[in-house]
């Protein structure tokens, strides 16, 4: 019977991992990926964690896991199906058929590529449609691509892309990016980006690779097509909340439930980083709930103990 096992070995994860060894807790941490991380070990570059300019996001990623290790965190491979009952606490039961009993669960799962369900999305899905620019973009070299999307992902995909394609397309639904202004300012000086506002992909065309994006103007109604070798889709995550739904209550889009201290509905779970519902999904926000999600158990398990 651990105290805690945490689920999810993202930014929240890792520091709920150090947090956890350091209240010697007894816990492990269970990740389906064979890598820690989460989003940030796809991304370029991490420039606003605090103390660590222009730092590479995978790199940020070891840094984080080699902490936890050394502080003697044990991490578990393994992916949860559903988490249940029992009267010390649950049971957490894996893919595989491993259970684990804890007194208390921290959900730090983060969140998952959303998809735009237009037609070619699927079937070029690796053959030119990609959800990760800085695993793909080499392949796009001296190419025409599309990014798609107006967050701060979009943004920053395309500021990659422009470094290494010929040309970089930047389609975005309305005239105005959510993405942060200065990473805006950088795309509009960005010479071999076009912006292309108010329009949205209806279909990704190609044979065996991608050959050409279709859109349509919501304003003019007007058709597009334009050649391209790449389509980048960003246009936002959705949290990997499917087998908490019962546990715990979610808000309408899929997301836990929960504020900066990570209590749930549910006593014994708690939710850190991109899962529960919040303003700035960044990686040092997703730090910070690690940390309060920790404090969270302790304070519960000084309760119940
Ligand atoms: P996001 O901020 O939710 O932006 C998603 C974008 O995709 C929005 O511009 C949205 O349009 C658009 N969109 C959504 N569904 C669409 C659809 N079906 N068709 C066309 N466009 C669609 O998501 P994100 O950029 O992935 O960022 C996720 C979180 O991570 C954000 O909180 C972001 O700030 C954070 N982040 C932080 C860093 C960092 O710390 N440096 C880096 C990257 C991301 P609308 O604007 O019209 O809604």
């Amino acid at each position: 019977m651990f105290d805690l096992i945490i689920i999810g070995a993202g930014p929240a994860g890792l520091a709920a991992a150090i947090y956890a060894a350091r209240a010697e807790l007894k816990f492990i941490v269970l990740e389906k990926e064979i890598m820690s991380g989460g989003q940030i070990i796809n991304t370029y570059e991490v420039d606003n964690y605090p103390g660590l300019y222009h730092m590479g996001g995978f790199d940020l990623a070891m840094k984080f896991r080699e902490h936890a290790d050394a502080l003697g965190a044990s991490f578990v491979t393994g992916e949860v199906e559903r988490i249940e009952a029992i009267p010390a606490g649950k049971k957490v039961i894996c893919k595989d058929g491993t259970e684990y009993e804890t007194k208390t669960v921290i959900l730090s799962g983060g969140a998952k590529h959303r998809k735009l369900e237009v037609p070619g999305e699927d079937a070029l899905a690796g053959s030119g449609v990609s959800y990760c620019a800085t695993c793909d973009g080499a392949f796009f070299r001296g190419k025409e691509v599309a990014v798609i999307g107006g967050g701060d992902v979009a943004v920053e995909d395309a500021l990659f892309l422009a470094r290494l394609c010929k040309k970089v397309y930047v389609v975005h639904r309305r005239d105005t990016f959510r993405a942060a202004k200065t990473l805006v300012t950088r795309l509009a000086e960005a010479e071999n980006v076009e912006l292309v506002y108010d329009s949205v992909v209806k279909e990704i065309q190609g044979k065996f690779k991608v050959e050409s994006l279709v859109l349509e103007n919501k304003k003019t109604a007007e058709e597009r097509t334009i050649a391209l070798d790449g389509v980048f889709i960003a246009v936002g995550m959705l949290p990997e909340t499917s087998a908490y739904k019962g546990l715990v209550e979610l808000d309408a889009a899929g997301y836990i439930v929960a504020d900066e201290t990570g209590i749930t509905s549910d006593p014994a779970v708690f939710a850190a980083g991109d899962i529960r519902t919040k303003e700035l999904r960044q990686v040092v926000t997703a730090a910070s709930d690690g940390a309060n999600a920790v404090q969270s158990v302790e304070r519960y398990l000084a309760e119940v103990n």
